[in-house]
């Protein structure tokens, strides 16, 4: 007996390294979900290669209503991370899929619940934070990470995250994130001086996505279809919408593909300003699929809408 459980065990070593000796490299990865491919692209920037990144967003969903698969579920509970944008910006999806993943670590206060408004002060915060009347920016503006000098304030809880989560491997994050950075910087300096000429040019968008952006670019936002932030524009608020761009001279209106195109464009026509379409998360938009390439997209739409005006 003695003879025969040693004669088997090279074959059970075998079975074991087979079992186990393939995994480690696979297993050791870091699980990460986003709701937002922003954030995704950021997490795969700073986690490298030790990072296995899904997003529930694809690119083309409205950041407050992105709609259930039932990959979702599974996802999350297998999820060591989970970085969303914060805010409320995904409370019509997020709570509920957050429930059902029965996943301890990324429960909210949980080193695994990695909110990137942490650092960010929202602009236009509403008196009350209340859902009731369809409001989605019930904390303020949750769209800053369209202000690529804020996204860097998400690409920072980002890093602590998975710092905190497998400290061994902080050298490499802070690697990845400082070569990240570095071309983010750079890309930085050439928006801003694409945009220099552009300061001061208004511009109304379907949805309030563009405060941040037009904060850090000189742009003035002057107003929304939307009657406010989830809420569909009526009739008369069109009408007088027309009158006051007439009025002021608004060159440019942002069409977000998540909206209807119609309103959009018939201001546009009404109006005489240029509409261009823009992309809200990387992969909104053909060409788009990292930041670096969505930001490059906006910013060279607004460059060339503002010359066709000229
Ligand atoms: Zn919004």
């Amino acid at each position: 007996m003695k003879s025969k459980l040693f004669s088997m065990f090279p074959i059970l070593v075998l079975v074991m390294g087979l079992c186990f000796g393939s995994t480690p490299a696979h297993a050791a990865k870091i699980r990460v979900v986003t709701t937002l491919t922003d954030l995704a692209d950021f997490t795969r920037a700073v986690g490298g290669d030790l990072v296995e990144v899904n997003s529930l967003a694809t690119g083309v969903e409205d950041t407050h209503g992105v709609p259930m698969k039932p990959s979702f579920v599974p996802m999350m509970n297998r999820a060591d991370l989970l970085v969303l944008i914060g805010f409320d910006c995904e409370h019509a999806f997020l709570p509920a899929l957050i429930e059902a993943s029965k996943n301890p670590r990324i429960q909210e206060n949980k080193p695994g619940h990695v909110d990137c408004s942490k650092g960010i002060v929202p602009r236009d915060v509403p008196k009350s934070t209340d859902h009731s009347e369809g409001d989605v920016h019930p904390y303020g503006n949750p769209h800053y990470t369209l202000d690529p000098v804020l996204a860097k304030t998400a690409i920072a809880n980002i890093h602590k995250a998975l710092v905190t989560f497998a400290p061994q491997h902080k050298a490499e994050f802070t690697r990845n994130r400082d070569a990240y950075l570095a071309k983010l910087n750079a890309k930085i300096a050439e928006w801003e001086k694409a945009l220099k000429p552009l300061r001061g040019t208004k511009f109304v968008s379907y949805h309030e996505h563009w405060a941040y952006f037009a904060a850090r670019f000189g742009l003035n936002y002057f107003e929304t279809i939307e009657l406010k932030p989830g809420v569909d524009p009526t009739a008369r608020h069109i009408q007088e919408l027309i009158t006051a761009m007439k009025n002021e001279h608004v060159p440019v209106v942002v069409r977000e593909p998540q909206f209807p195109e119609k309103a959009p464009k018939r201001i546009a026509e009404k109006t005489g300003a240029t509409m261009i379409t823009l992309p809200i998360m990387p992969g909104g938009m053909p060409n788009t699929e990292t930041y670096i390439k969505m930001m490059d997209y906006i910013v060279h739409s607004f460059v060339a809408a503002a010359q066709t005006q000229k």
